[in-house]
């Protein structure tokens, strides 16, 4: 039986948290929040009369005992303030109207930066203090299990200005860096864009212009393309003032920190995805390398539309085949939500029972969020609740093919999650750059399977269009923002970049990377891209590419590994908390990320998916 009433998802249950955002519960969270908070503000009274001399502590002070306290407290503060956040959240997220959640999540607020506040001196000291003392730190019960973290973060100690610069430097950065960051997002959040529909002009805001470009009409996507350019434009000026004093700030600060020896300004992203400098490298290289590959997939989409070349409007268009329709609205039967669940978790399953277990225990338990509603926000996530240790998946499932992906992706964070669940807190945060090896390799599972079921070639072309489509995303759009992003860098140390400048410097790297499969660069889209903004983080481009190719070779391993794939791999999530990037890769998949075998070979696994893509392209347009 088929009907509307089948195709919806479910409501999840966010009970086993808290019965209500107004509860007794609640209440004496937040109260337990503060009284650890000050607890931890009591402590810093010692820890901080020691951080002038940190450099002359000695492994018997009693500052070491304090430090070990105050993480003690931090750990059990955070919980709490990451459990209430959470919750918060995800009420927020299913009905934005809902005042309650809303007000609690305002109450949050000043408990985030208050814990901010009380952290800092022990970052500071165990940054400080020589090696002895950090050793003497992380011996005994309360702190070993941060061993990874602290040392990691120590890797950079050479880089520390004093703590009187440091405090300086922290404190005029909210006003700096990051009020250009804000100014940029504000701007995104009121500009308006006139773009042509259908022979209409309308009026529309950033955001619904840029679901334009997920339509199915060659024609809409480009109006929208070039009316969001135009729009940004009228805010040349700003958005160039912008780039430059945020990149300005960041050299000026590396400058500064180059007293033992130089900070380079990819130091910090490479460092904070936990990667060496020389797997970047040879990343990159290897993209370069797979540039013919992502041209071929881009070369067959564009046949597919009808015309020689894509255009830079063209990457996320769907493929031609699709119904087009307002999103939320499915053409025909669409798949039912039970009947997502029953196809992810045989798909999950073939690899091995347990993994199709914990889809349904997902399902049963109520810890996926599926309704369709006005209120809703857009798009999908998952999250984690840290005193029960249980996930929880957002989406708004509508039953359209993606909405199965979507869920498909959203799970593999969450057995991501699941099979952390009893390690340490201190171990179950991970780098951005293995962040989507879960959910990517939950995706091409399902994809896998779905491929395999499929019953006609437009099926077929469908899924491969998803599969492949990756590529030119990852192997020639990011490597273009990295390289443009690396090149603007070097100049900007000369002096500011002006607008035509920086225009010149985007579609140099659009064209270095697509090449004659292009039909016009897109010379405005380092104002139009968010990323290039992002205060806190700079080079929000080559982590994607990273996760990709990564999991594309976790993938691989399961065809070579058989039976002892799934032990393998839960022992790989399971250290992506404990490890650098490198040293997972070498333990479980044999695999040496600084040079170019890994990284071809995941490459390579696309080449009969591709091929299979230009026939059926070839062959149904
Ligand atoms: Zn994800």
């Amino acid at each position: 039986m088929v009907g509307a009433g089948n195709i919806a998802g479910p409501a999840w249950d966010l009970t086993s948290e808290y019965p209500d955002a107004e509860s007794a519960e609640v209440e004496a969270d937040l109260a337990r929040f503060d009284e650890l908070a000050a607890a931890i503000e009591g402590h810093n009274e010692t820890l901080l009369e020691f951080l002038p001399v940190a450099t002359s502590v000695e492994p018997d002070s009693t500052a070491i005992g304090v430090a070990q306290q105050i993480h003690l407290l931090s750990e059990q503060a955070l919980r709490l303030l990451s459990n209430i956040g959470n919750y918060a959240n995800c009420r927020v997220s299913v009905d934005s109207t809902d005042e309650a959640a809303l007000r609690l999540q305002g109450l949050l607020q000043r408990r985030r930066s208050r814990y901010g506040d009380a952290l800092s001196p022990l970052e500071q000291f165990l940054d400080r203090v020589d090696d002895s003392v950090v050793e003497a730190y992380l011996k005994g019960d309360i702190a070993s299990n941060t061993r990874f973290q602290v040392l990691h973060r120590r890797e950079r100690r050479h880089e520390l200005l004093s703590l009187e610069e440091e405090r300086l430097a922290g404190a005029l950065a909210e006003d700096g860096i990051h009020a250009w960051g804000r100014l940029y997002s504000q701007l995104s959040g009121t500009l308006r864009c006139q773009v042509d529909v259908a022979g209409a002009q309308r009026e529309m805001g950033i955001a619904a212009v840029s679901g334009l470009m997920l339509r199915v009409d060659d024609g809409v996507r480009e109006s929208a393309w070039r009316s969001i350019n135009a729009a940004w434009e009228s805010q040349i000026e700003t958005c160039t003032a912008a780039l430059n004093a945020i990149a300005g700030w960041r050299l000026e600060l590396c400058r500064r920190r180059s007293i033992k020896r130089d900070v380079h300004f990819l130091d910090s992203p490479v460092h904070a995805n936990r990667i060496e400098r020389e797997t970047l490298d040879t990343l990159m290289s290897v993209a370069r390398e797979a540039v013919p590959l992502a041209q071929r997939v881009a070369l067959a989409q564009a046949r597919a539309y009808g015309k020689a070349r894509i255009g830079p409007w063209d990457g996320r268009a769907p493929a031609p085949s699709i119904v087009e329709g307002p999103p939320g609205v499915v053409e025909g039967p669409g798949i039912a939500f039970d009947e997502a669940i029953a196809q992810i978790r045989e798909a999950y399953g073939s690899v091995r029972p347990e993994m199709g277990d914990f889809v349904a225990m997902m399902a049963e338990r109520r810890w996926i969020e599926g309704t369709v509603s006005d209120n809703k926000r857009p798009g999908a996530y998952c999250t984690r609740f840290m005193k029960s240790k249980t996930p929880r998946v957002y989406t708004t499932y509508t039953g359209g093919m993606s909405d199965v992906i979507t869920l498909a992706h959203e799970l593999g964070h969450a057995f991501h999650g699941w099979v952390m669940r009893d390690l340490p807190d201190a171990q179950q945060t991970y780098g951005m750059s293995i962040a989507e090896t879960a959910s990517t390799f939950g995706e091409s599972v399902v994809r896998d399977a779905l491929l395999e079921a499929a019953t006609d070639d437009a099926a077929r072309f469908h899924i491969l269009w998803e599969d492949c489509s990756a590529l030119p995303t990852f192997v020639l759009n990011i490597p273009a923002r990295f390289e443009f992003e690396r090149k603007f860098y070097d100049l900007r140390e000369e002096r500011p970049q002006r607008p035509a400048e920086i225009k010149a410097l985007m579609s140099n790297a659009w064209e270095a990377w697509y090449g004659d499969c292009l039909s016009e660069p897109d010379p405005m889209f380092w104002a139009s891209k968010l990323h290039f903004y992002i205060s806190g983080t700079s080079f929000y481009n080559f982590p994607y590419l990273f996760g990709y190719l990564f999991s594309l070779g976790v993938h691989a391993q399961r065809e070579r590994l058989g039976a002892d794939f799934y032990e393998a791999y839960v022992a790989l999530l399971r250290d992506t908390g404990r490890m650098t990037a490198e040293e997972l890769a070498q333990k479980h998949l044999g695999a040496d990320l600084t040079k170019p075998d890994f990284w071809r070979a995941s490459v390579a696994s696309m080449h009969s998916k591709v091929e299979q893509f230009e026939a059926l392209a070839s062959e149904l347009f």
